[in-house]
């Protein structure tokens, strides 16, 4: 039979999921022989089974009953007991921390009957009263769904009529006043009494702990933070100890070091004469930790002394909550403690530095998404700015500029080149033009799912989204907050790193990690400096995934070594047909001969071949992959509107419109209704003569004119071996006319080439998986229109946990990965194979590929210490392990 309850005696930090985070680090705690007050933890599985069926599972009011009645024995007290009542805590704890998502009851046993018998232990009437009342609420809020609000004015209106300020001020009778104007509440919201069974409020306090898991707030917390729906929460029954029996009693919580910065010293918060949810609730004012060596000096030695053993014992700081009762310390709970991302890093390398952990363990502490983090500028906040709201940090970043409420607005101000931020209540896919003008995005409604975080996020725009004190006014042009009127053109800058708005232009700094990246500062520089390079030099010991950069200039390239890149997986050629060299593209387009198109090609091949030679330069005999050329040739040409108005002016003035109406009509007949489907990539190449050759020709006399250059030539769009076949041979051809020695592979991006990959890889001497393309084919998902247009809702209805375009879809696109490589490797054991997709520096997508068995990710210069930090932790972690 399932055992749904655990004694703290029974259990360990190892069963999380069964005991939750809590309860398996409070039987940690007891294990270790320190102060916890005895309890029992009723498990995940017995939560899951409720929320299933609607009714606790078999066998579970038994067992709970069972060791109620070990714990009774244990206090020498009885729940209920009106002489010498036991009073418990029962409080959630899921495997991941959710803090303050879920439930906990306090001082459940507490009745009528038994509350002369707490008084009389406590020698104090008062307590009693004021545990009641707080039971009284919790139960009502919590178990029943009163609101909140209504205990909140009766408790305001108890200390006007006693005239005071503070809940201490309430006497006995202003409490026992209070407690029956707290059952009317009850009764009046719930049609019941507030039950005086001690056992039905600890049946009913339980059940109510399960059904907090599904509550609305809980399942928001879930989906921002990818934790799954289905672990269910665990529930600790806890003997109840009273931080508020008087001044020599109280209530705190703790770090083992400074969670801000990673600086070893005692850090938190006490609150005298309290119960743990008033330090929380900012009911009254902490005084710093530090306070209690004054106030009771034993206890704080003793939590010193516990601290020290719970960072030793956990290897890693822990935060914690206790209660000081009478003199006496109590560990209420201690877990591996949240910390900021410079935290992190600085942690983990004080304590291989201490001996505590060693590297590999140091480089499970962090992770991409930190170091990411730590590479975005921030702002200098020395000059104290005026910080006038805030919100979610949905997309980091610091961004200033002039405040403007309309997108189309935002744009035209944009235009003039007035950096601005795009204030809206929520935005929507009209916003587009003024989100991709704007220099950050901040709105007063919607979390971190909402369109403008999800937008914003793919575009690597700060964004601050839900900052809900903004009453934004979008017709009038303005927005109040706390009596501050912002309006159009008034400068504000948003920190999308930690939801911040301020008033004015806010200077902004470069992060210290990219400085050091940049070799602007040395690696001994400052602490957070030293951590990051020590942690990164050890994860590219341990890699097996090389990391490459995707760049098409030699400035990119430049950087991307910098950043550790080991070659260039992809060099995207169209890039090199913009700007002044568009013209050479319509006189392609144009050309009615072979010789005018040939003449078109022979002036592009030095301005290719100028182009290659910086790169195989910069890249000093480090691989570089040059994709021949992929979209519609017609993306070159003017847009469709300007010319047809520019056709129709001329023609109004009686003019010739000439070239335009030869680029106009050229324009109508390449139009295509899906481009993204149609003449791109290989296609292109089989259909216009000379193009390909004209690339691999320019790649190869660049490759002749640099010593140890090693090119690689990658073909986009296959999906038949055959079209890879036909390129393959012209290239090949070519390079041995030139004496040119170059791997030709192919992108793998479309679902047929995966699927066909032991065919492919017969003529392909590497696969670069183009993810982007592969997920917009694999799901049938325009990549340019569908985040912004009906992702948000796909969000909210579960659909997906994140972008398939930002994390790479594991089950659907993932699969046709893992196909292709061992289709690819069985027809081609030496195949090499990587991915240069948006993917290859999506943290979550790396440990991907690294399982998938990929020999590379290639991404952008900027993610490259990403990618290797990631590749590392991948190398050293057991898949699907994470740093929650
Ligand atoms: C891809 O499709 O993933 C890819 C890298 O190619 P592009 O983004 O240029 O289509
Ligand atoms: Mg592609």
């Amino acid at each position: 039979m399932t055992k749904y309850v655990y004694d703290f005696a029974e259990g360990n930090k190892g069963l999380k999921d069964l005991l939750g985070g809590k309860g398996g680090n409070l039987a940690e705690m007891a294990n270790l022989g320190l102060p916890v007050p005895p309890g029992f933890t009723i498990t995940t599985d017995a939560c899951r089974a409720y929320l299933r069926t609607g009714k606790e599972p078999y066998g579970l009011a038994d067992e709970i009953a069972l060791h109620l009645e070990r714990l009774e024995r244990q206090a020498g007290r009885r729940l209920g007991d009106a002489g010498d009542p036991l009073l418990v805590s029962v409080r959630s704890g899921a495997k991941f921390s959710m803090p303050g998502m879920m439930e906990t009851v306090l001082n459940v046993g507490l009745t009528d009957a038994t509350l002369p018998g707490l008084a009389a232990r406590a020698g104090d009437e008062r307590f009693a009263w004021d545990s009641y009342r707080r039971l009284v609420q919790m139960f009502g809020k919590t178990v029943r769904g009163v609101p909140g609000e209504a205990f909140d004015r009766a408790l305001d209106e108890a200390k006007a009529l006693a005239g005071t300020g503070d809940d201490l001020g309430l006497g006995t009778d202003a409490l026992r006043a209070l407690v029956d104007r707290y059952k009317a509440i009850f009764r009046e919201h719930t049609g019941d009494d507030f039950p005086q069974d001690a056992r039905v409020q600890l049946e009913q306090a339980v059940r109510a702990v399960f059904g907090s898991w599904n509550a609305e707030r809980a399942v928001l917390y879930r989906r921002q933070e990818h934790i799954p729906a289905d672990l269910g929460t665990a529930v600790n029954v806890v003997t109840m100890v009273f931080g508020n029996l008087g001044p020599d009693s109280g209530t705190g919580v703790a770090f083992t070091r400074d969670p801000a910065t990673g600086a070893p010293g005692v850090y938190g918060d006490y609150l005298a004469n309290a119960q743990g949810e008033d330090v929380v609730a900012g009911i009254r004012n902490t005084v710093p930790l530090q306070e209690l060596e004054r106030i009771d000096k034993a206890s704080y030695d003793e939590l010193l002394a516990i601290m020290a053993r719970l960072e030793a014992h956990y290897k890693d700081l822990c935060d914690i909550e206790f209660t000081i009762e009478r003199g006496k310390l109590w560990m209420l709970q201690t877990r591996v403690g949240k910390r900021t991302a410079a935290a992190a890093f600085v942690i983990a390398a004080q304590l291989v530095d201490d001996g505590v952990i060693d590297l590999d363990e140091a480089l499970t502490r962090v992770n991409g998404a930190q170091l990411a983090q730590l590479m975005f500028p921030a702002f200098d906040l020395s000059a104290g700015p005026r910080r006038i709201g805030s919100g979610i940090a949905a997309s980091p970043g610091a961004a200033v500029g002039a405040a403007v409420f309309d997108a189309h607005r935002a744009a035209e101000l944009a235009g003039t080149g007035t950096p601005v931020i795009l204030v809206r209540r929520e935005t929507n896919p009209d916003d587009l033009p003024g989100m991709i003008a704007a220099q950050g995005i901040l709105t007063s409604r919607g979390g971190k799912t909402s369109h403008a975080a999800v937008v914003a996020r793919g575009m690597g725009k700060t964004c601050v989204c839900g900052a809900d004190t903004l009453d934004v006014d979008v017709h009038t042009g303005q927005f109040t907050v706390d009596g501050q009127v912002v309006r159009e053109g008034d400068v504000i800058s948003i920190d999308g790193s930690s939801g911040a708005v301020y008033l004015g232009e806010v200077p902004v700094q470069p992060s210290p990690v990219v400085r050091y990246f940049e070799g602007a500062l040395s690696p001994g520089a400052d602490q957070l400096v030293r951590a990051v390079d020590r942690i990164l030099t050890h994860a590219d010991k341990r890699r097996r995934l090389a990391v490459r950069a995707n760049a098409d200039t030699a400035e990119d390239a430049a950087r991307a070594r910098r950043f550790g890149a080991q070659g260039i997986g992809l060099c995207r050629t169209e890039h090199m047909f913009l700007g002044e060299r568009r013209a050479l593209v319509e006189r392609l387009i144009l050309a009615r001969t072979a010789e005018q198109r040939d003449a078109a090609l022979a002036e592009l091949l030095p301005l290719q071949r100028a182009d290659f030679t910086g790169l195989f330069r910069e890249m000093a005999g480090l691989p570089v992959t040059v994709r021949l050329i992929d979209p519609p040739l017609h993306e070159f040409l003017p847009p469709l509107e300007d010319l047809a108005v520019r056709v129709a002016r001329a023609e109004e003035r009686g003019e010739d419109p000439g070239h335009d109406r030869e680029l106009l009509d050229a324009v109508h007949r390449m139009h295509e209704e899906n481009p993204m489907l149609g003449l791109r990539g290989v296609r292109l190449g089989l259909v216009v003569p000379g193009l390909f050759a004209m690339q691999v020709r320019a790649i190869a006399e660049a490759a002749a004119r640099v010593p140890g250059a090693c090119a690689e030539i990658m073909v986009p769009l296959v999906g038949a071996v055959q079209e890879l076949e036909a390129v393959r041979a012209e290239a090949q051809g070519l390079l041995r006319e030139l004496g040119v020695d170059a791997r030709i592979g192919t992108m793998i991006e479309v679902p047929r080439a995966a699927l066909t990959a032991g065919e492919i890889a017969r003529a392909a001497d590497f696969f670069s998986f183009g993810t982007n393309d592969l997920t917009q084919m694999g799901w049938g998902f325009s990549r340019d229109d569908v985040e912004g247009a009906f992702f948000t809702r796909y969000l909210e209805l579960g659909i997906f946990g994140v972008s398939p375009f930002e994390s790479i879809d594991r089950d659907g696109v993932g699969r046709l990965i893992r196909i292709a490589v061992a289709e690819g490797r069985a027809a081609r054991p030496d195949l090499h194979i990587g991915v240069c997709g948006e993917h290859g520096g999506d943290p979550d997508s790396i440990r991907f590929f690294h399982d998938a068995g990929l020999d590379y990710v290639s991404c952008s210069p900027f993610r490259v210490p990403v990618a290797r930090l990631e590749a590392g932790r991948s190398a050293v972690t057991a898949t699907g392990s994470d740093t929650r």
